[in-house]
């Protein structure tokens, strides 16, 4: 089985390949085993979480059954994720909306006063839902939002339907499952091992035990049981790094290395045995194309996003604008306003019409007169398809030949004439098959126009 996080850490994860194994685990209503009996089991695995955080129930005065404060500002500390649950365990209806606003900002005020972050995760009360919740959720910072396997599974068995990014809502993201008392290792294998084929398995628990809320309760050694099974057979990490050296503690064993850097070169993946004291593995990695040597400049598309999301999101898609004239910021600004551009997130795009980049307006002056359009496509893997937009509608769809280059790579070159019925506006796309049913595509930037 592979990693455990918090559930925010998804977010930037969502933009790559979701790996298969990859498991969220919560845990709801600031249970004091969470710091006594949860905490020392994820730190000894090495796993993220996400802890929901409410004062409802007897939280201010039974500190037997429920966290202290500063318990919950050392597990923010140890680097689990602090998440908001209301401050009364507020069933989320229509009838309790209006008080939905003061509820999330009572938990955020304490969060403030601990030096804990405002938190961006938060789990429906109860596992009740209500659509109408989501814009306030979102006008109060919260980016997601677990709920329980319900509608989809009934709430009395804990089951549930496993995350998947893109077709799922970020503040309706499902339990894979939430843990019973009378779960048994295989309940949780058929939770947790719906992490694959690009869901991640988002997992509920309550108190281990929970003594105040006896229906949702798990016995420690039954989470230890749980938690062994994540952690057997594979240990997965995933790091972002600079291109400085990069330091990892291993125990001897098999491992298998996976590293990628950005789009110009062949991802490369190792079977490892890892032995005692060995210090040191050097991974070269080969170039597939090298972007800047044809005049095209790669820079980030998402300005807009939260700072902390920047590297992975930078990794998994980029812009890239062809330059006339040597490098400089401002160059690559004009470059990209005049739209001589792509946006890929793999595939190389290269599309003239005439000698023109995309951005390019021609005006007809001659209604016969037809234009030359050239695509190039450079791929690490073989294309799958090659379409030429026309008036936003797919006009054409070229099979794509996949001639094998000199570096390893794929390369598509598309040749055909045009000739425009009234004003049109033109584009091209392409898309390139990767394992496990993934693809990644390319697309020009601004539109060929050609005005009558
Ligand atoms: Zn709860």
């Amino acid at each position: 089985m592979g990693c455990a996080l918090g559930l925010a850490w998804t977010s930037a994860q969502a933009l790559e390949p979701v790996p298969d194994r990859l498991v969220v685990l919560t845990f709801d209503d600031a249970v004091a085993s969470h710091y006594s009996v949860v905490r020392p089991i994820l730190k000894r695995y090495g796993f993220g979480a996400t802890f929901f955080i409410t004062e409802g129930f007897s939280f201010p005065t039974n500190k037997q059954d429920y966290m202290t404060w500063e318990q919950i500002k050392e597990l923010h500390q140890d680097g689990f994720e602090i998440g908001n649950h209301t401050r009364d365990h507020l069933g989320v209806t229509l009838r309790t909306l209006g008080q939905l606003r003061a509820q999330v900002s009572a938990i955020n005020a304490p969060c403030a006063q601990y030096g804990i972050a405002r938190p961006v995760s938060f789990a429906y009360p109860g596992n009740g839902i209500t659509p109408e919740a989501m814009p306030i959720l979102k006008e109060l910072g919260i980016r997601f939002a677990r709920r329980g396997g319900a509608p989809e599974h009934p709430y009395e068995w804990g089951r549930g339907c496993a995350f998947e990014p893109g077709a799922d809502h970020p503040l309706l993201i499902p339990s894979a499952g939430d843990a019973r008392p009378d779960w048994t290792l295989d309940d949780f294998k058929q939770a947790a091992d719906q992490a694959r084929a690009g869901r991640i398995a988002v997992l509920q628990f309550h108190g281990v035990p929970d003594r105040e809320h006896p229906w949702v309760h798990t016995r420690p050694e039954r989470f230890e049981e749980f938690m062994r099974y994540l952690h057997t057979n594979a240990t997965e990490m995933h790091t972002t790094l600079s291109a400085h050296p990069f330091r990892i503690e291993l125990s001897p064993g098999q491992y298998t290395f996976t590293i990628e850097r950005g789009k110009e070169f062949f991802a490369e993946t190792r079977e490892i045995m890892v032995e005692r004291g060995m210090a040191k593995l050097t991974f070269r990695l080969r170039r597939w194309i090298n972007m800047r040597q044809l005049g095209w400049y790669c820079g980030d598309t998402h300005n807009h996003r939260d700072p902390a999301e920047l590297p992975n999101v930078m990794l998994a898609e980029d812009v890239n604008v062809q330059l006339d004239e040597p490098f400089s910021y401002h160059a690559w600004m004009r470059g990209l306003a005049t739209g001589r551009s792509f946006v890929t997130t793999g595939p190389m795009l290269m599309a003239k019409a005439g000698d023109r980049w995309p951005g390019a307006t021609f005006q007809v002056t001659n209604e016969l007169q037809d234009y030359w359009l050239d695509c190039t496509v450079r791929s690490e893997q073989p294309l799958e398809s090659i379409e030429l937009i026309v008036n936003g509608a797919v006009g054409r769809r070229f099979e794509p030949k996949n001639r094998k280059t000199d570096s390893g790579a794929f390369e598509n070159e598309v040749s055909t004439r045009f000739k425009p019925e009234g004003t049109s506006w033109l584009a091209w796309r392409c898309f390139e098959q990767r394992p496990g049913d993934q693809f990644r595509f390319a697309h020009t930037g601004l539109p060929i126009s050609i005005d009558t």
